[in-house]
């Protein structure tokens, strides 16, 4: 028989267990190892296949609980985790010092955030993410939360969350669902004060209405808001909007959006109506997909004041950050322009908004296409990519957005992303290696790292590759009694791998530029690698392929079929069901993280920065976060065979190339062992990654970038436009408007070049003083409303002007601007002179993507 219908009952613990409930119902157990002992202690067993406190708690045996309710040790513990959870929720951390620190400056930071993302990667006792980008933005707020910066995430809750990966027999890609019960997981249904469900409605085509029930995760002091729409008031179709992350066609994906954008501003506004937490300032997306956040938020505005959209518009753009991770024109999320007609032509979802301003926003070079990416960047007025690299693909990316200035010049700039140490790295590391509590959110232990000598070190590694030899082997056995094997054939899989052999990991997503299969590319050349009689390598690969892509689960079936060749089956394997539970053992067993997507196709990439914080050493292509940390002793890079056009070529080449140093280079440096069989070498490239990318790749230093250069700049230019009823966004507005009647007659009439020997060449030495003059006719703005620049910069064959120097002009009579300015190089230079568009409320000249050339 099957269930009609699941439902959790929770637990009715002894009084004096009650802090146990808290403590399970936190996830800041996920990590804060102290939290996980405690739960370990009431049935180990159990905690070790369970994984979850909360499930614990309903599974474990009630006489067990009786037993420890008098139990005074235990009692003692659970007091203890309790007050010290107690403690870091509510004790000043470093945002509210730098709060302080920054008070009177006039600038704010402001009271909250709401981060809003289709996913989120918290724990896997809580599956709603497919895969980086949804363990980004978790590890975003966990670090938030040992930060003290308080923001609120919100996004939707699938039903399904992302497909549990298995193989067939011939290694083809098969997925399942597994149902899962919110009611079962550590999550809390929002409710009003009469104790009915929050809902959030959404309005639909046709006069109907999507509603959602809202479950709050506590992500240590970080709520994270979820929407369901699975509930019995709506109609059947509407149910299954939130049914499965990345499922379904451009309509399905249309309603998650507009249910995350504009319902997730609608519950975060319920929510800390209900419990009054600020409400947020700044408004942060990750990745596009939630951009109907900034339509919702104008809507709010229009109907409370009078006000027009433009000026709405204003205030809304001030307050937002839109973060973009698509280095490619393919990957960025559109829809057709019918769509949207459909969903917002009624004036029922955004009553005041007409539908032509709506699409607007999302216009790109196809009529008939509506860009989340452009509305983005329309609706934010900071932008950024998520490396160095990827910051200026992004730029050039968008520069026709921004057309008439250099690309370096395009408002989007970069933060590289970040991991959340506590939650990467082993427990036996940060013993060893101690923590930083303000950033780690917990002691690190006693250990510091100077005290620790290689020999220590070099144990640790091993213990770490043993239990992820372990692991494969478990997972190994698991997925080929799966795929229909007998236990009694399986002898086999209890050898397979070695503790002591240099250890190769390769997980990810299968998308094509990934190239899952790069390693394949000379087979007899990978085969002679892993069984080197003197120094094999073994390699662990992983990964799952989109259900839609059938390309990508041919990559799969390739290795699958390379791996389970006997003759080298000990050494290579491929492991079903990649996910965090999984990731954790191959960062921190695997001595080798091997990354090779085409460059510069991965915006950033994560998991060889879990790995380097476990003392792994990446062996990348440079790209995403690897081209700006790697420094020639923390790892390898991958040669690049840039502008091969070929790509069969090209994978030919960096395949070489990644043999070569896993032949030439690597192996050889990790069996080069002292005396003691202790591999120095090795070691010190171990030492210098934790040491120098230690700091660099948490979250935490991510988070406190955003703060200081996205939240902290756009809290204040959020209050500036929105203070004095609206004074400032008002007054941007009107400057806009103006700007639309005369910019198209701005001309730059002449310029001219003063040396104090007019036209003698030989006054022009590098460092020399000269004036630049212009005759600009302002059609009517005024002086105070533009910037008036010259440019100076070489010239080469084209006139371009390159490593251009700008100078401020001043107004120095009707209608001229002049400068004084040193030659900044020797050689062949030139100078041009521009206006630009100049209002306080504007976070760069660029940013209107005007600009009047002579
Ligand atoms: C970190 C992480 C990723 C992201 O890894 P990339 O390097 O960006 O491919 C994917 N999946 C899981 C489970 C992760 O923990």
């Amino acid at each position: 028989m099957r269930a009609v219908r699941r439902f959790t009952v929770h637990p009715s613990l002894p009084e004096s267990l009650s802090g146990l409930g808290a403590l399970a119902t936190n996830l800041r157990w996920t990590w804060h190892p102290p939290t996980r002992d405690l739960f370990a202690s009431i049935d180990d067993d159990l905690f070790r296949s369970l994984k979850d406190p909360l499930r614990m708690l309903t599974t474990v045996d009630p006489a067990r609980l009786e037993e420890l309710a008098d139990d005074a040790d235990f009692l003692q513990r659970t007091r203890a985790a309790t007050e010290d959870l107690q403690r870091y929720l509510t004790e000043p951390r470093w945002y509210q010092r730098r709060a302080s620190a920054v008070d009177g400056d006039g600038s704010r930071l402001p009271a909250a955030v709401a981060y809003f993302s289709m996913e989120f990667g918290v724990t896997e006792a809580l599956p709603n993410y497919s895969g980086g980008l949804g363990v980004l933005a978790a590890d975003h707020l966990k670090a938030a939360s040992d930060l003290g910066a308080p923001l609120i995430g919100v996004g939707p809750l699938y039903r399904a969350g992302y497909f549990r990966q298995a193989l067939s027999l011939d290694g083809w890609q098969v997925e399942h669902y597994p149902v899962i019960d919110p009611s079962g997981l550590p999550l809390e249904l929002l409710a009003e004060p009469s104790g009915e469900p929050v809902l959030v409605q959404v309005e639909m085509p046709g006069g109907r209405d999507l509603r959602a029930q809202i479950w709050m995760a506590r992500v240590g002091r970080i709520p994270l808001l979820l929407l369901d729409t699975d509930v019995e008031a709506n109609d059947e179709d509407l149910r299954r909007v939130t049914d499965r992350l990345y499922g379904g066609d451009a309509d399905h994906r249309i309603r998650q959006e507009i249910l995350a954008g504009i319902g997730g501003v609608r519950a975060v506004r319920r929510y800390c109506e209900l419990t009054g937490h600020p409400q947020p300032e700044v408004f942060h997306t990750n990745e596009g997909h939630a951009g109907f956040l900034g339509l919702e938020r104008a809507r709010e505005i229009l109907g409370g004041e009078r006000l027009e959209f433009e000026e709405a518009l204003s205030a809304v753009r001030a307050g937002t950050v839109f973060t973009t991770h698509t280095p490619v024109p393919a990957g960025i999320d559109r829809f057709p322009v019918d769509l949207v007609q459909h969903y917002f032509g009624e004036g029922r979802l955004l009553p005041g908004i007409e539908v032509r301003r709506v699409l607007a926003l999302g216009a790109e070079d196809n009529p008939g296409m509506f860009n989340m990416a452009h509305m983005g960047l329309r609706l934010a007025q900071r932008a950024n990519g998520v490396s160095a690299l990827h910051g200026r693909v992004s730029r050039r990316m968008f520069a026709r957005l921004w057309t008439g200035f250099d690309e370096n010049e395009v408002p989007i700039s970069s933060v590289t992303n970040g991991v959340h140490g506590p939650t990467w790295v082993a427990r036996e590391m940060t013993a060893l290696l101690g923590g930083n509590d303000e950033e780690w959110g917990h002691d690190g232990d006693s250990g510091t790292a100077s005290a620790v000598s290689d020999e220590q070190l070099w144990d640790l590694r091993r213990d770490l590759r043993g239990k992820l030899v372990a692991e494969v082997r478990r997972r190994l056995r698991a997925s080929w009694l799966q795929r229909g094997a007998s236990a009694l054939e399986l002898g086999w899989t209890d050898s397979v791998f070695d503790p002591d052999v240099l250890t190769v990991g390769f997980a990810r997503r299968v998308p094509t530029y990934k190239r899952l299969t790069l390693m394949l590319r000379d087979p007899e050349r990978l085969r002679a690698l892993l069984l080197d009689e003197q120094r094999p390598i073994q390699v662990v690969v992983a990964g799952k392929s989109h259900p839609a892509d059938e390309g990508g689960k041919a990559l799969i079936q390739q290795i699958v079929r390379f791996v389970d060749d006997p003759a080298v089956r000990h050494r290579i394997v491929f492991l079903p069901d990649y996910d965090m539970s999984m990731a954790r053992y191959l960062y921190r067993g695997c001595d080798v993280w091997l990354n090779n997507p085409t460059r510069p196709l991965e915006a950033c990439g994560t998991s060889g920065m879990k790995s380097a914080l476990n003392g792994g050493l990446n062996l990348s292509i440079r790209d995403g976060w690897w081209d700006e940390c790697y420094d020639g002793s923390n790892g390898w890079a991958i040669p690049t065979a840039d502008g091969v056009t070929d790509p069969l070529r090209r994978d030919d080449l960096e395949a070489a190339a990644l043999y070569e140093l896993l032949g030439q280079q690597i192996a050889p440096l990790f069996y080069d062992r002292d005396a003691a069989g202790v591999p120095a070498g090795w070691l010190s490239m171990v030492w210098h990654t934790l040491r120098t990318l230690g700091p660099r790749v948490q979250a935490s230093r991510m988070v406190r970038e955003y703060v200081e250069s996205y939240y902290r700049p756009a809290a204040t230019m959020a209050a500036a436009a929105i203070g004095g009823d609206y004074a400032g966004a008002r007054s941007l507005a009107g400057y806009r408007a103006r700007l639309g009647m005369s910019w198209g007659r701005v001309r730059i009439l002449d310029t001219e070049l003063q040396t104090e020997v007019a036209e003698d060449h030989a006054a022009f030495v590098v460092g020399k003083e000269i004036r630049v003059r212009a005759n600009v006719d302002l059609a009517g703005l005024d002086p105070a409303d533009v910037h008036v620049q010259a440019v100076v910069g070489k010239v080469g064959d084209t006139d371009d002007l390159l490593h251009p120097v700008t100078v401020p002009m001043s107004h120095t009579g009707i209608g001229e601007f002049s400068t004084t300015l040193r030659l900044p190089h020797a050689g062949a230079l030139g100078y041009t002179v521009r206006v630009l568009p100049r209002h306080d409320l504007l976070a760069s000249p660029a940013e209107l993507g005007k600009v009047i050339l002579p």
